[in-house]
């Protein structure tokens, strides 16, 4: 339904900006609808993570903030925006496993609360996604879904279509804990805490997606299965399409 329909309404380029908590599912909701639209993905979470690698093996620890922040300026970034491939390298070498890891996860925060070390990342990833809607990028022009934090709010207010993606605390855990434990139990959901709710409370001293800003669709995934979740967030695209229609005429 969606799909369709939204493709042969839009013929310029599409920016889809998804923010949210940890847990909430939108990595895998932004793959989904990047897939569906034949847009580029761009998982900004992922560049913060290969910045804790990179700071790391560096050698520079996270209290010499002007240290991190200068080594984030010099880190050899690449990514391959292709939502059914997508890909991460420091250099030559890929990363993808390894940014996932616990001990990533524990100090990322650490690395994003720097306010140089996000003034940077959000100036590549403006690069990025002004990138898609020239012919050069990933999705030869038809766009991409950025999801992140703060791209609703501070790197992409001006997207096509904002959406922040949301799902009760109990929720969230449990997905997490399935996801990294395989099961939710409740010492699995204990160990999952730290890596959710802790990581969320660091992440909102310096951005805010708990509540929608203006103008940003609140997706709520609580009581949703994934392909509800993709599919309503298909219908809110969908929507902004309509509206282009009409505004076009
Ligand atoms: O989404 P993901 O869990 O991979 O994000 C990892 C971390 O990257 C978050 O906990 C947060 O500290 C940081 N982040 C951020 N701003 C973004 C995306 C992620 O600060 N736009």
């Amino acid at each position: 339904m969606t799909d369709s329909a939204t493709d042969t309404r839009l013929r310029s380029p599409l920016v889809i900006a998804i923010d949210g908590p940890s847990g909430s599912g939108k990595s895998s909701v932004s793959k989904a609808v990047a897939r569906s639209l034949s847009l580029a993905y761009l998982d900004t979470g992922a560049m913060y993570r290969a910045a804790t690698v990179w700071v790391t093996e560096q050698g520079v620890t996270t209290e010499d903030g002007a240290a991190v922040a200068e080594a984030v300026r010099r880190m050899p970034l690449s990514m391959r925006l292709d939502p059914v491939d997508p890909s991460i390298a420091l250099g030559d070498r890929d990363v993808a496993a390894e940014i996932r890891s616990t001990e990533v996860s524990a100090r990322v925060s650490s690395v994003a609360t720097n306010l140089e070390v996000r003034a940077e990342l959000r100036r590549r990833q403006r690069e990025i996604i002004d990138g898609e809607r020239t012919l050069g990028g990933f999705s030869g022009g038809r766009g991409v879904v950025a999801e992140g934090r703060d791209i609703t709010t501070v790197v992409a207010p001006d997207a096509d279509v904002r959406i922040l993606l949301t799902a009760s605390e109990e929720s969230r855990l449990a997905r997490r804990s399935l996801e990294v434990h395989g099961t939710a139990d409740a010492a699995a959901l204990a160990a999952t805490r730290d890596q959710v709710v802790r990581r969320d409370a660091d992440d909102s001293t310096v951005t805010q997606f708990t509540v929608a800003a203006d103008g940003v669709v609140t997706l709520d995934s609580s009581e949703l299965d994934f392909d509800q979740t993709v599919q309503a967030a298909l219908r809110i695209v969908d929507d902004h399409a309509r509206r282009r229609a009409v505004t076009d005429q």
